[in-house]
Parts: C-alpha cells; sequence; structure tokens
C-alpha cells in the first residue's frame, strides 16, 4: 500500500491529557498461528497510544503476549493484521527495504539475552548499527561516546564471554542507541541479571531517558521493574487489561 496515501487517509490523534505528540498508535493488533487444523491466538485486538519521551512498560504473566507483540511494534514480526503507526505511518504493510531503514534509525531493541556478537569487541558491537543504513556519526567516536555514557569506558576491547551480565546489557545499550533513535524497546532487559545489577540497568535506563528525552518501552513481567515507568499497560491473555499511570498506582 503507498505509505503516503496511508499517511494521509488516517486523522492525527488527539492526546486528550498530554502534551506529548504521539509516537507510536497500536491499533487492533491480532497474531495467530497456525496450530496443525486449529490456530492459536496470541494477539487478539491490542491497541494503545505511545507519547514522545514517555518511559511505558508492558507488564503482563509469561506467555501473556508480550515478545510477540514487541516483535511487531518493533517491526520484526508481522501482525495478522492491524496497524502500528510510528510517526504517522504504518509499519506493518512496509516493503522490507524501507522497514529496515525504519527499524535502524527511529527503533533501538533491548533484548533478556543481550543478543550481543560474540566475536565482536564491545565497541564493535555498538558500531554494528551505524554500518547499516545512511548515518553522518563516525561510528568510533559514537561507539566511545556511548560506551562512556553507559559506563564502559575500560572495557571497550573486550568481548562478550570477557563482560559480566550487566556489562553486556549496557553494551547492548549502548548499541540500541547508536543510530539516536527515538525509541527504545526492551524485552525483559532486566530478566537475566541479578538483583543488583537488574537495579542498575533500571537505573541507567532511567538516567538515559532523562538526559536524552527518549521514549523507552519495556516489557516485563516484574512488578519491581514496572514500577519504575510512568504508565503501564497491563496484558493478560493476548488482550490489554488495563492501562495506569504511576500517579494513580501511588507509588510515586
Ligand atoms: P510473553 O513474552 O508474555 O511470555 P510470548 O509473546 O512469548 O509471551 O508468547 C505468548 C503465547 O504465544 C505463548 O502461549 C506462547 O507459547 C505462544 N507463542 C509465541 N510464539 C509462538 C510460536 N512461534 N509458535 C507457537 N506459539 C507461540
Ligand atoms: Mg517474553
Amino acid at each position: 500500500m503507498d505509505e503516503t496515501v496511508l499517511q494521509h487517509s488516517i486523522p492525527a490523534p488527539v492526546p486528550s491529557e498530554r502534551t506529548g505528540q504521539v509516537v507510536m498508535d497500536v491499533r487492533t493488533i491480532k497474531k495467530s498461528l497456525p496450530l496443525g487444523r486449529e490456530q492459536i491466538d496470541i494477539l487478539k485486538g491490542i491497541s494503545f497510544q505511545i507519547f514522545s519521551g514517555e518511559f511505558v512498560s508492558i507488564i503482563g504473566p509469561s506467555g501473556s503476549g508480550k515478545s510477540t507483540l514487541l516483535g511487531i511494534i518493533a517491526g520484526l514480526d508481522n501482525p495478522t493484521s492491524g496497524e502500528v503507526l510510528i510517526d504517522g505511518v504504518d509499519i506493518a504493510r512496509m516493503t522490507e527495504g524501507r522497514l529496515a531503514e525504519v527499524r535502524n534509525s527511529k527503533i533501538g531493541m533491548v533484548f533478556q539475552a543481550f543478543n550481543l556478537i560474540p566475536t565482536l569487541t564491545a565497541q564493535e558491537n555498538v558500531e554494528v548499527p551505524l554500518y547499516v543504513g545512511k548515518h553522518k556519526l563516525s561510528p568510533s567516536a559514537r561507539a566511545k561516546e556511548l560506551l562512556g555514557l553507559v559506563g564502559l569506558s575500560h572495557r571497550l576491547g573486550h568481548r562478550p564471554t570477557q563482560l559480566s551480565g550487566g556489562e553486556q546489557q549496557r553494551v547492548a545499550i549502548a548499541r540500541a542507541l547508536a543510530t539516536n533513535p527515538a525509541i527504545v524497546i526492551a524485552d525483559e532487559p532486566t530478566g537475566n541479571l541479578d538483583a543488583k545489577n537488574g537495579e542498575n540497568i533500571l537505573n541507567l535506563i532511567t538516567d538515559l531517558r532523562t538526559q536524552m528525552g527518549k521514549t523507552f518501552i519495556i516489557a516485563t513481567h516484574d512488578q519491581n521493574v514496572a514500577a519504575r515507568a510512568e504508565r503501564a499497560i497491563h496484558i493478560l491473555d493476548g488482550l490489554v487489561e488495563s492501562i495506569d499511570t504511576r500517579l494513580e498506582r501511588g507509588s510515586e
């Protein structure tokens, strides 16, 4: 479908109580997969909006559909139906080439298992996104700058196996920020870390968000992680159960 037509045919959503712009508009996302002769409905019609600069958690028990949802809003997987508008353009219907460009320039992704390239050093891992697509930034200068920001200036030449879990996740966060994307999406980023390192990573994410004004979306099954976000989208059995803010939760 022609993206420009789509862009103009859908009226811009009006945030009621928020001043921020809508950076992501998720509309009735469904995802079904064949299972033998049957099909399983993993996501059953999920809708929400994310505003610029927000820190949002997607919370739900294991198996509720968080990773499937994150894969779709990050453009790594296709929904069966529904739309994901990023800056007003539907990524669910983009050509693979255009989608790769959007993923590279607008979205940074952090995974539970870090997903660093084992044969590359910390610095080289952070440089990778800058060698994909067109970027004005110098990969080595940018990687050093970001590794400094996450407290790893002394680990530039280390490979993932020579780093602790907490350090690997810091490298992964630096990599996610390399192209200066507007949105960072993290799937259970503290899930493979002990309590102390998990807390450090959350502090880092909170600081980076304040400093850089980026939008962070974090999926978690952990109430303590979700409590750090300004808004929580509760997912249960492939549906949005409720959406609340930190003030409503009374944990400020
Ligand atoms: P969460 O991240 O919240 O734990 P997932 O999105 O990983 O949930 O999975 C949601 C449900 O969909 C689970 O019941 C899971 O078993 C199922 N599921 C996910 N991916 C697949 C797949 N590729 N094939 C079959 N079932 C899947
Ligand atoms: Mg998951």
